[in-house]
C-alpha cells in the first residue's frame, strides 16, 4: 500500500521552548517533548517532498530529519516564526542546481517579497548567494504538486488571511483563532487533525486549547494533535487532562496514512 508521511519538524510557539532566559518548569524540563523548534511540516508521498513554512529553526529541521530534497514549499502566512530560516533554501538550490517552487496567499507573498527582497529582483552581482525561487500566488482552493492534491483551508489569525491545508485524511492548521464555515466544511471525516492551542489562556491570535477542543468537536477526527505550543503548557501535565484522542504534539512525531 502506498502511504503519504507526515512530520511535524517543530511544534513551538514563536519563540521556541524553552524560551530564553527563562526558569519555569517547561523551559528547566528534562522531558525531550518538552523542546520545541518553530512550526513546520513536511509532507512525503511517493513522488513529493513538500515544506509548509522554513521556519525560523528551517537549518536544523533539514540537518535533524536528513531532508535532500525539496520539490515545493508551502507558506501559511508571514510572521517571522513561519519564513525565518527562507534564506536557507539555498542549500537545496546548490544540490539540485534549480530553483524551488513556493506557493503563498496574496498577503504572503507581498510580505515574503517586502522581506527578502533581495531573492525577488534580479541580484545586483550574482555570488550565489541568493535563494532561487520561482513564486506562485495561489488563488484557488486546491494545489496539485507531482502526486500530491493539497485542499488549501481559509482561516483567520486574528485579522490575517492565512492558509491551512489538508492532503488525504490528514489536516494541519497551525496559527489561527477563526475557521469560517465553509472551511469547516472541508475538514470532515480526518483521521488526523493537527490544530492551533498556544496554551491556556486566551490570546487575540491563537486558539487556547479550551477553543481548540471545540472545533475538535465539532469536527470529530478521528486523532488530534495539538500544535503551536507555548512554554505555559507541559508536555505530561497537559496530555493527562486531555480527553480521549486528542494529544499534545511533539517535535518529529509523524503520520503515516493511505495514499
Ligand atoms: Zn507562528
Ligand atoms: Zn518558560
Ligand atoms: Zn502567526
Amino acid at each position: 500500500m502506498q502511504t503519504v508521511k507526515f512530520t511535524l519538524l517543530g511544534t513551538g510557539t514563536s519563540s521556541g521552548v524553552p524560551l530564553i532566559a527563562c526558569n519555569c518548569d517547561t523551559c528547566i524540563s528534562t522531558d525531550i517533548k518538552d523542546k520545541r523548534l518553530r512550526c513546520s511540516l513536511l509532507i512525503e508521498s511517493p513522488k513529493s517532498t513538500i515544506l509548509v513554512d522554513t521556519s525560523l529553526d528551517f537549518r536544523q529541521q533539514m540537518l535533524l530529519y536528513q531532508v535532500k530534497n525539496i520539490d515545493a514549499i508551502i507558506f501559511t502566512h508571514h510572521h517571522f516564526d513561519h519564513i525565518g530560516g527562507f534564506d536557507d533554501i539555498r542549500a537545496f538550490n546548490f544540490i539540485n542546481n534549480k530553483p524551488i517552487d513556493i506557493y503563498a496567499n496574496q498577503t504572503t507573498m507581498k510580505n515574503l517579497n517586502r522581506v527578502y527582497e533581495y531573492a525577488f529582483s534580479t541580484p545586483e552581482q550574482m555570488g550565489g548567494g541568493v535563494p532561487m525561487i520561482n513564486p506562485y500566488i495561489i488563488h484557488n482552493d486546491e494545489l496539485v504538486i507531482n502526486d500530491l492534491v493539497i485542499q488549501l483551508i481559509k482561516m483567520k489569525h486574528g485579522k490575517l488571511d492565512v492558509l491551512g491545508l489538508r492532503v488525504v485524511d490528514f489536516a494541519y492548521l497551525t496559527d489561527t483563532n477563526y475557521i469560517p464555515d465553509e472551511s469547516l466544511q472541508k475538514l470532515m471525516g480526518l483521521e488526523v487533525l493537527v490544530i492551533d492551542a498556544l496554551r491556556f489562556d486566551q490570546h487575540p491570535t491563537h486558539f487556547n486549547v479550551s477553543q481548540a477542543l471545540e472545533v475538535i468537536d465539532l469536527l470529530k477526527p478521528n486523532k488530534s494533535y495539538l500544535t503551536h505550543i507555548a512554554h505555559q503548557l507541559k508536555h505530561k501535565e497537559t496530555e493527562n487532562i486531555l480527553p480521549p484522542n486528542v494529544f499534545l504534539s511533539f517535535d518529529g512525531i509523524n503520520f503515516e496514512l493511505p495514499f
